[in-house]
């Protein structure tokens, strides 16, 4: 006999993953207090963000589920959850929670409301904040817990301990020291969900290779998704996402030069961070490429020496009515912004640039 499909959805947590795709789904009931779902045209399904047009009035919420998972860059949820603002319930809320809902703190409060239409930010307020407080001293101590972890592993944070030894060398030593095998206490797993479990309507009485052959070829049985992990332990969740990113060996874990932010980088030399929490946040990838323009523009003399000399000419320019002034500034000009282009790509350096700005000051 099969085992029954009886994966609870409605206020719970499943969590599953693609290596190859890089991708985590997860599926869970959250409240529509400050949040949206947000489709995303490069995912297959949507996701949850911080919506910063508060409108008030009633608080709904939904529950995705497996046909209709959350889709976020593969590591998010341990990714949030070490950058995740503990001090107070509102930053916890917009930080951590309004992603992933209240019924993944099982292990430190019995009884957590379930999720319902809140008439009123008060009243859902009221309902969370209490609890949160409560357990505001364990959560903090399971993110302390992970992050030290998480900085031993990559060497974050000038931490250089063992640095000699792989992330995942690390993670074992100090999950076996930490025994952080206990919290692996309370997960179920389910493999091949959608197909062992009945929701294509298979039984053990029909099966065949074709049907087997026909679900791998069309993608229904996709053996780069990993196996459906359910708990409604935080702390399991997170065990099962260390535990994903350190036996990968294709990722790893940073801060971001601009905010400080823990991340898990597309490409091994990227230095900014591509999170945010805000439907409108702008990336501090984006940010980042502009601020060190700007830093460049500042710091490099001969770009420097060609600002001043424009604002210069300029004026000589506006001054004068000949048309000979006008002309060599423009030939000026131009012949300056190639050589900044030259300099930019690398194919002469910072004192060559510097003295063609010396020499062609004046025309
Ligand atoms: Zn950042």
């Amino acid at each position: 006999m099969l085992r029954e499909n009886s994966i609870p959805v409605k206020n719970s947590f499943n969590i599953w993953f693609n290596r190859s795709k890089r991708k985590e789904f997860y599926t869970t009931s959250v409240s529509l207090y400050k949040t949206t779902i947000n489709r995303d045209s490069n995912n297959r399904f949507p996701n949850v963000i911080l919506n910063s047009n508060d409108v008030g009035g009633d608080i709904y919420f939904t529950t995705s589920n497996f046909k209709e998972p959350f889709e976020d860059n593969y590591g998010t949820f341990l990714i949030r959850f070490i950058n995740a603002n503990f001090s107070s319930f509102e930053t916890a809320y917009t930080t951590f929670f309004c992603f992933y809902g209240f019924s993944i703190l099982g292990e430190f409060y019995r009884d957590i409301p379930n999720l319902k239409l809140f008439k009123s930010k008060d009243d859902f307020v009221k309902t969370y904040e209490p609890i949160f407080i409560k357990i505001k001293r364990k959560l903090k101590e399971l993110q302390y817990l992970i992050k030290n972890c998480i900085n031993y592993m990559y060497n974050i944070n000038n931490n250089l301990k063992d640095k000699n030894f792989s992330p995942f060398e690390k993670y074992l030593t100090y999950a076996i020291y930490n025994n952080l095998f206990k919290y692996s206490n309370n997960i179920e797993v389910f493999y091949f969900q959608f197909f062992a479990h009945d929701t294509l309507n298979i039984t053990s009485q029909t099966i065949t290779p074709r049907i087997v052959r026909e679900h791998l070829n069309s993608g229904v049985i996709n053996i780069d998704d990993s196996a459906v992990f359910h708990t409604q332990y935080l702390s399991n969740i997170l065990y099962v996402s260390l535990a994903e990113i350190a036996s990968n060996k294709n990722v790893k874990i940073k801060t971001c030069k601009n905010c400080g932010k823990y991340f898990i980088p597309a490409k091994n030399n990227e230095k900014y961070c591509d999170i945010i929490y805000y439907e409108d946040d702008v990336t501090c990838k984006v940010v980042g490429a502009s601020n060190s323009y700007t830093k460049k523009r500042k710091s490099v003399n001969g770009i420097k020496l060609y600002r001043n000399n424009y604002q210069r000419r300029l004026m000589q320019v506006k001054r004068s009515e000949d048309e000979k002034v006008k002309l060599d500034f423009e030939n000026w000009k131009h012949l300056a912004k190639s050589k900044i282009k030259e300099f930019n790509n690398n194919e002469i350096n910072e004192s060559e640039l510097v003295e063609w700005m010396k020499e062609n000051k004046n025309s």
